[in-house]
Parts: structure tokens; C-alpha cells; sequence
């Protein structure tokens, strides 16, 4: 299979993940990591669960990180097919100033490292999902976001990557290679990384770090986990002819599924990663203003009807403002 017939995607466009308490969520990627809580809206499949949305000022793709934070799920469990540390793009020298903001706050992190050639920052967040900071060029457009408690030149810049166990790495690469236009960036300590074109450095907001585990028992999702990784598509188009790709190759994906900020489909890598293909527009400011972004509940349109009982069922977030 040829990858240039199809375009490939153009990097990362969101991570999703479960979290425990909602309120503790905020707290930690707004009040800690200094993100902005960009949307406040519901899980469109679990309507009686938020669905929290974190990025740069305005949305941006490729900076956002959400969870679906579920308190009464169990821990997720480690293992193949499910990844296992997700990677945030920070600006060149800012790692002395999180480490003194990680001391300050208390957050659990290893020593400063150095992967791929680059400084490298792993933590974990209160849920107990493990992040790290790397030090890199912005890979997207980047909108500081003014009232966050970090300044502006230490901020978040991006979704960098992500990192996962897979138990036969051959299937996963020729999909990844052959199929979706990755290229195999180089391997260290046992980690294969894989970039899509575009990233800065050693692919920033455009890689997956996959590692073989042949004796790897699967991973399951639960708290602290992520649920699965979205790659930006330009529109509908480039969409279509990913997702042709995609079944071309015998993954199965699913329909397109309208998200309302962005247009969906889902397919699971032959590792077991599940990957998305999220369009680039319309974006987080098609229903609320850019000064008013994650500040009331945002439904979807279809289940606007049920607002009432949906908010009288989810708990109040106002308790996390510090
Ligand atoms: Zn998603």
C-alpha cells in the first residue's frame, strides 16, 4: 500500500482521557498545569458525565487534552494496546521552572530525562495517569492564555505524543507506515517512534513511541487512562479518504460521527490503540465566544431538551476555583 495516495493526517488534534473527580480534574490541569478549561460540556454517549476540555486560549487542534471524568470507575490497568504516558510540548529551558512548580505544588515526578535528544519531564497527575513535559519547538499554533496562573513563555504549548506497549510491534508499524503516512523516526531503549510529517524536533505533536511487549497482558481502560489518541484531518474530505485507507486496510472504522466541534471517526490501530480522525473546524468558538469559552455547560444541540435534568445530576465545578 502506497501512503501518498492518501494525505496523511496532520498531527495530533486531541487526547482523551478518564479521570476520577471532576472538581480534582480542574484543579490539577487548570490551577497546576495552567490550561485552559476551553469546554465544559457532557459525554454525548454517558449524557449524565461531563466531558472536560483543556488547551491554549483559543482551542487550538493539537492542544487539547480532555477526560471524561468518571469518580466511581476503577483504575485503569497498564498493558499492551493502551497507552501508557502521554506527552505535552513545553517551550525550550521552561523545565527548571515546572520542576520548582511541580515541588510547589506537590506533584509526583521522576528526574529530568533526556529521550530523543530532548529534555524530558515525566509526572503523573492525581488520578494517577502519567504525563511528561518535553522540551521542544511549538509544533501548532499556540494562543497564550493570559489568565492562567502559568506565564506565558513557561505554558503548554502542544500535545506532544504518546507512548504505548503493543504486543507484536511488525502489524502496527506497516499499518502506521503503510496505511496512515507515518515514517519511522529511529528506536531508543526499546521505544520505536513513529512521525507524521510535519512535527518539530523529533516530531513534536505529530508521534507514537510504540514499544513491544510480547508477553504483555492487555491493558483495560479505567481512571487514569487514556481512552484514545485524534489525529487532525484538514475536512470532510481528507477525512473520507483516510477513513478509506483505514478499511482498506481491514480496520474497521466506524461512521463519521458528528462531535459538533469537529466531525469523528474511530478505528482501533492493530496494537489495539484507538486512534480518531477529528477535522480541524469548526472548533470550540462555534457556540460560545472566545471570552466566554468552558464557562456555562455547552450541550449538543439534540440534547439541549434534557438540560435540566442534566445539570441538576452533574456536580458543581464552582467549589474547585482556587
Ligand atoms: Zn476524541
Amino acid at each position: 500500500m502506497n501512503a501518498t495516495r492518501t494525505p496523511a493526517p496532520r498531527g495530533l488534534h486531541h487526547i482523551t482521557a478518564i479521570a476520577g473527580d471532576p472538581r480534582e480534574n480542574l484543579r490539577f490541569y487548570r490551577d497546576v498545569l495552567g490550561m485552559r478549561l476551553v469546554k465544559k460540556s457532557v459525554n454525548q454517549d454517558d449524557p449524565d458525565t461531563y466531558h472536560l476540555f483543556y488547551a491554549d486560549d483559543v482551542g487550538n487542534p493539537g492542544t487539547d487534552i480532555t477526560f471524561f471524568p468518571w469518580p466511581h470507575a476503577k483504575p485503569g490497568r497498564p498493558g499492551v494496546g493502551v497507552v501508557e504516558e502521554t506527552l505535552l510540548t513545553v517551550p525550550l529551558g521552561s523545565l527548571d521552572a515546572w520542576q520548582a512548580r511541580f515541588a510547589e505544588f506537590g506533584v509526583g515526578s521522576n528526574p529530568v530525562t533526556e529521550r530523543f535528544g530532548e529534555r524530558t519531564l515525566p509526572f503523573s497527575d492525581p488520578h494517577g495517569m502519567r504525563l511528561a513535559l518535553v522540551e521542544a519547538e511549538a509544533p501548532f499554533p499556540f494562543t497564550a492564555w493570559d489568565a492562567s496562573p502559568v506565564r506565558s513563555e513557561h505554558q503548554i504549548r502542544a500535545l506532544h505524543g504518546a507512548r504505548a506497549p503493543v504486543r507484536e510491534l511488525a502489524p502496527s508499524r506497516e499499518f502506521l507506515e503503510g496505511t496512515l503516512g507515518f515514517r519511522h523516526h529511529g528506536e531508543e531503549a526499546h521505544w520505536h517512534r513513529f512521525v507524521l510529517p510535519g512535527g518539530k524536533g523529533a516530531g513534536a505533536g505529530h508521534l507514537l513511541d510504540l514499544r513491544e511487549d510480547s508477553d504483555g497482558r492487555r491493558g483495560e481502560w479505567g481512571v487514569g487512562s487514556v481512552h484514545h489518541l485524534a489525529w487532525t484531518v484538514d475536512d470532510a474530505d481528507h477525512q473520507v479518504g483516510v477513513r478509506e485507507a483505514v478499511e482498506a486496510a481491514g480496520r474497521r472504522p466506524s461512521d463519521v460521527i458528528d462531535r459538533f466541534w469537529f466531525e469523528s471517526v474511530y478505528f482501533m490501530e492493530p496494537g489495539g490503540v484507538l486512534f480518531e480522525l477529528a477535522t480541524a473546524g469548526p472548533g470550540f468558538t462555534v457556540d460560545e465566544s472566545h471570552e466566554a469559552l468552558g464557562e456555562r455547560l455547552i450541550l449538543p444541540p439534540w440534547l439541549e431538551g434534557s438540560r435540566e435534568r442534566i445539570e441538576s445530576v452533574l456536580p458543581s465545578l464552582d467549589e474547585a476555583t482556587a
